[in-house]
């Protein structure tokens, strides 16, 4: 039996006044029981500490947007993984689209951090999906099980114990367009059957959550498909009601 898992992806948002007010409403909402499932949330760097201080003692759990591949010194403007453990940061989040389109990351990168969420400790939410013009070229699992397999490549499926994998098809983030319960069912589905290639009680147990324009109002349907672990969560995750309405979608 899986547990389920609810990740709120910040972004580039927020302010401490903001994150304050937000906070101030999801702690009570977890206090009195989101039951079955793990509620995570990811604000950018400068406000994790705020966040850290603010959820201490609550079942809410820490996670970061991205990490550095060094373990310190000369890397300006980096931030380890050590460091992020050190702010009791347990989830990072690692290959999202968004530092895959704009920031040129490549799927050696992403494994390579990968590895260094890992050696900290910590757990890595790999995030793979496809473009638009993938899924049109009927391409959408060769491309996720390329970048799948670059992490299988350099850490091994042992490292996949305890880790996450995001499906995010790239065309439902920020779109407002999710995918299908049906297309992102088939997706996890394939995704669990790779793993389990390598390795059946990995795949059996390994968390695969959905990302893509989740919201209140969508979560229930995809959540409830049998290999949906739960979500990813982007722009819904920034509005305390809606994000406490998704966690509680999940069945
Ligand atoms: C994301 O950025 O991981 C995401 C899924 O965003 P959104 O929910 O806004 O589509």
């Amino acid at each position: 039996m899986r547990r389920a898992l609810v990740a709120g992806n910040w972004k580039m948002n927020g302010t401490q006044a903001s994150i304050k007010a937000l906070m101030s409403e999801l702690l009570p909402a977890i206090a009195s029981g989101i039951n079955g499932v793990d509620v995570v949330v990811c604000p950018p760097f400068p406000y994790l500490d705020q966040v850290a201080d603010a959820a201490f003692g609550s079942e809410l759990v820490l996670g970061a947007q991205n990490v550095s591949v060094a373990a310190k010194g000369a890397y300006t403007g980096d931030v380890a993984a050590a460091m992020l453990a050190d702010f009791r940061v347990r989830y990072v989040i690692v290959g999202h689209s968004e530092r895959r389109q704009i920031f040129g990351e490549n799927d050696e990168l992403i494994a390579a951090k990968f590895a260094a969420v890992r050696q900290a400790g910590m757990i890595p939410v790999l995030c793979v999906g496809e473009t638009r013009a993938q899924r049109d070229a009927g391409e959408a699992e060769k491309a996720v099980a390329g970048q799948v397999q670059a992490v299988l490549e350099r850490c091994g499926i042992a490292a996949f114990d305890g880790a996450v994998i995001a499906y995010e098809p790239v065309w439902a983030i920020g779109s407002g367009e999710s995918a299908t319960p049906a297309q992102a069912q088939e997706m996890h589905a394939f995704l669990r059957e790779s793993i389990a290639e390598h390795d059946e009680s990995i795949a059996d147990v390994i968390q695969i959550i959905y990302g893509g324009s989740v919201t209140a109002e969508n979560a229930e349907e995809l959540f409830a498909s049998p290999d949906i672990d739960g979500g990813l969560v982007g722009g819904a995750s920034l509005d305390a009601q809606a994000f406490i309405r998704i966690c509680n979608s999940v069945s």
